[in-house]
């Protein structure tokens, strides 16, 4: 699935099952709270944190929920996200192409 399509499938999903999109600002927020779900998944999988007694902890499952929310905002917003990727990795390049070459704290 490329990012387009995965854009246009959720699209589709949205107005065949969900009505229409959460506002722009309710999907922030949703966004922010799937982020903290996978904060709660990477703190107790790869971190220090214990598991808790009934807790679920599936990475795939809190990753594709934030893209599921980020795929909502970009297309409620009207953004091409794989322009949007491509634009960014030009930038990343031009920008930090010898930063973390340079970085020995990464050697
Ligand atoms: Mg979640």
């Amino acid at each position: 699935m490329t990012i387009k399509d995965a854009q246009s499938t959720v699209d589709q999903w949205i107005y065949q099952y969900g009505v229409r999109y959460f506002d722009i600002k309710t999907n922030m927020i949703v966004l922010t709270e799937e982020v903290g779900e996978l904060a709660k998944v990477i703190a107790r999988q790869y971190g220090e944190q214990s598991v808790k007694e009934g807790d679920v902890l599936n990475l795939s499952e809190e990753l594709a929920d934030v893209l599921w929310v980020l795929l909502c905002i970009a297309n409620q917003t009207g953004t091409d996200l794989t322009d949007a990727l491509r634009q960014n990795i030009v930038k990343k390049t031009n920008r930090d192409n010898k930063r973390h070459l340079n970085n020995n704290k990464l050697q």
